[in-house]
């Protein structure tokens, strides 16, 4: 997936739109926006970020679980099998992202890339809602597609690269 700084206004309808599509609960967020301001007065940047799992290459998160749970699925997302998890918070210790939480019926969820929309042809929630196209989402071993082309086009950047986990969520810049 990519996230596109300079399109993003941080209307906040991609957190919406993944609470409605994935029925989270009251309490519950698979992805959230971070609105950073940086410079000195009067040059000031403001930068919006939507943000939710990278499902890292490299995933402490799976490494972490005791039960299987938590895994890589084929394509490379990073899933949690719910009725699997006994809600003992390993994974979220081990993510430095914040990217889990416990829903309220005891097991640890985070977000699928909607993976279960993709399987039908369809978008990821978050990214067929945002109205100014800021999120893009697709297959990085295809050089033709749109997160391959913007990652050839544009300057990005991942979180915490110094932590090595290979993250799939590029901020273009
Ligand atoms: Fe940013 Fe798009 Fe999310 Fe709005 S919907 S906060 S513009 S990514
Ligand atoms: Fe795991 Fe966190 Fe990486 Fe997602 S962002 S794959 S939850 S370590």
């Amino acid at each position: 997936m990519t996230m596109d700084t300079r399109l993003c206004v941080g209307c906040q309808a991609c957190v919406l739109a993944c609470k409605a599509e994935n029925a989270l609960p009251e309490k519950g967020y698979r992805d959230w926006v971070v609105s950073e301001t940086r410079g000195e007065f009067p040059t000031l940047v403001q930068e919006n970020r939507s943000e939710r799992c990278n499902h890292c290459d490299d995933p402490p998160c799976v490494s972490a679980c005791p039960t299987g749970a938590s895994h890589v699925a084929e394509g490379g997302a990073v899933l949690v099998t719910h009725y699997k998890c006994s809600g003992c918070k390993a994974c979220i210790a081990a993510c430095p992202y914040n990217a889990r939480y416990v829903h309220s019926e005891g097991y640890v969820d985070k977000c699928t890339f909607c993976l279960h929309r993709v399987q039908r042809g369809e978008k990821p929630g978050c990214v067929d809602i945002c109205p100014t196209s800021a999120l893009r989402f697709g297959d990085l071993s295809d050089p033709g597609s749109d997160v391959s082309k913007a990652l050839r086009s544009r300057k990005y950047k991942v979180l915490k690269p110094e932590l090595g986990l290979k993250p799939n969520l590029y901020f273009l810049l």
